[in-house]
């Protein structure tokens, strides 16, 4: 119970690793408001929050819309008091070649990702800021990919934006480091969820790079995410967290 009695807003809570993550932090002690452009989908994770005895609201958000990021940190104040942890975890993917991306497309990633992420972060940090030095304070949690470190191809939108969120975490940590507030961030490597359709070729490449050799599941993230929502991490700040079974560390493999 690290986190209990502390409010947390968690974009794309309606599925995939952000459903672990709103699970996780209520398993905690956070009341969570689970926040996602698919209502429905939130509204199916707070309800088995709810269930499980812990404590979680839905809320429908659109990442990118500065008015929605503020009507989410509005709510999950006035519904269980001041917002103490933001992750920053609503995300699209894509794999177009440069030369066939229309830039509406390229767009839309970057819109969703990177600008997401700071609309949410920006109107946490907000909230976080207010009040005198004992008062204020918080932690923020972006989730970027280890897609964010590499070329690879298919990548331009998504690895970009995700290597956005990476610096963007680093300005944050600095920035808002004289209001109390710790800023991190988790990069998870291929994770299975539901939507999860990598064919076998693809599987096995990416098994073959990591030397856990096996698929992080959405707890692997959450347990990671908890963490540095946590005074466990008291001292950790503008770091990036690889959470990839070893991915990024294979590098060349050499027979
Ligand atoms: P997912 O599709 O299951 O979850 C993403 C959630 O974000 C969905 O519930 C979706 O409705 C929501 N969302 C999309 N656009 C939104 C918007 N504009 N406003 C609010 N909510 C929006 O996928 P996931 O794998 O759970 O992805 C979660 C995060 O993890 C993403 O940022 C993704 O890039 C990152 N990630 C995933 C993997 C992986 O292998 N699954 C690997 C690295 C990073």
């Amino acid at each position: 119970m690290r986190l209990k009695g502390r409010t947390a807003l968690v974009t794309g809570g309606g599925s995939g690793i952000g459903a672990g993550i709103a699970e996780r932090l209520a398993r905690e002690g956070a009341s969570v408001l689970v926040a996602d452009i698919n209502f429905e989908g939130a509204t199916t994770v707070a309800d088995e929050i709810g269930r499980a005895g812990g404590q979680a609201l839905p809320f429908r958000m659109d990442v990118a819309s500065e008015v929605d990021a503020a009507a989410a940190v509005a709510e999950a104040e006035s519904r269980f008091g001041r917002l103490r942890i933001a992750v920053c975890n609503a995300g699209i993917t894509d794999r177009v070649p440069v030369l066939e991306m229309p830039l509406v497309a390229f767009e839309k990633v970057i819109r969703t990702n990177l600008i997401g992420c700071f609309v949410t972060a920006q109107a946490a940090a907000r909230a976080m800021a207010r009040g005198s030095e004992g008062e204020r304070g918080g932690r923020i949690v972006t989730i970027s990919s280890v897609s964010g470190q590499f070329g690879g191809t298919g990548r331009a939108a998504y690895g970009a934006s995700k290597g956005g969120i990476e610096t963007l975490t680093k300005v944050l940590a600095v920035e808002l480091a004289p209001y109390g507030i710790v800023v991190n961030g988790v990069a998870p490597g291929p994770t299975q969820i539901a939507r999860t359709a990598h064919g076998p070729r693809q599987r096995a490449a990416f098994l073959d790079r990591m030397a856990l050799k096996r698929y992080a599941s959405p707890q692997d993230i959450a347990a990671a995410v908890a963490f540095l929502s946590s005074d466990d991490c008291d001292f950790i700040a503008g770091h990036m967290l690889n959470v990839d079974g070893g991915f990024a560390a294979a590098g060349v493999l050499y027979d």
